[in-house]
């Protein structure tokens, strides 16, 4: 159950259970609107997740034994770890390693897809002749590996550009 606290943590506004103004995160770090617009940009210093508006608890009873009557609202002020002045700027999202990354099955599964078609099309391409003749030296053997490695590398490092951006622009969503 909601604790419903007595007011904003940061600037020590009362919140009242029945105030619109109230807002929580998930961990029930209790701000006000203006504290959580204004300030906080909607991230909670204490936790770094987001707020939603703290529901009402009613008043008075519609069912038996609910409502504020019979679970009051919490009278113990809290304040914020950090106040407003020292708010600590929200940890830069860690950019995930490249080569993390570029072992990640989807990004290997892609690759080699990608590879598969477009080596093979290359490699028809610069040495159908020879594969045909049956005719491949060492040479040519690794010149077509080669073939397969171009892109297999373009596409596990386009893969791997699009994850860290995603996980730079959408931080704690990965
Ligand atoms: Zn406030
Ligand atoms: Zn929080």
């Amino acid at each position: 159950m909601l604790e419903l606290r007595p007011n904003c943590e940061g600037c020590d506004i009362d919140l009242p259970p029945a105030s619109a103004d109230a807002r929580i995160c998930t961990y029930e770090c209790t701000f006000c609107v203006n504290c959580v617009e204004q300030v906080l940009k909607n991230v909670c210093p204490n936790c770094g997740g987001g707020f939603e508006p703290r529901p009402v608890r009613p008043a008075i009873a519609h069912r038996p034994g609910v409502g504020l009557q019979f679970h009051p609202a919490s009278t113990v002020r809290v304040h914020a770890k950090y106040t407003a002045t020292e708010l600590p700027e929200p940890v830069a999202p860690a950019k995930p390693g490249f080569l993390a990354l570029a072992g990640n099955r989807g990004v290997v599964k892609s690759a080699l897809k990608i590879a598969f078609v477009v080596g093979s099309i290359l490699a028809l391409i610069n040495h159908g002749g020879d594969i045909l003749a049956l005719h491949l030296t060492q040479g040519s053997v690794l010149q077509i590996l080669l073939t397969y490695m171009v892109p297999y590398s373009v596409s596990t490092y386009s893969s791997v550009r699009a994850l860290q951006r995603h996980a730079v622009e959408h931080p704690g969503r990965l």
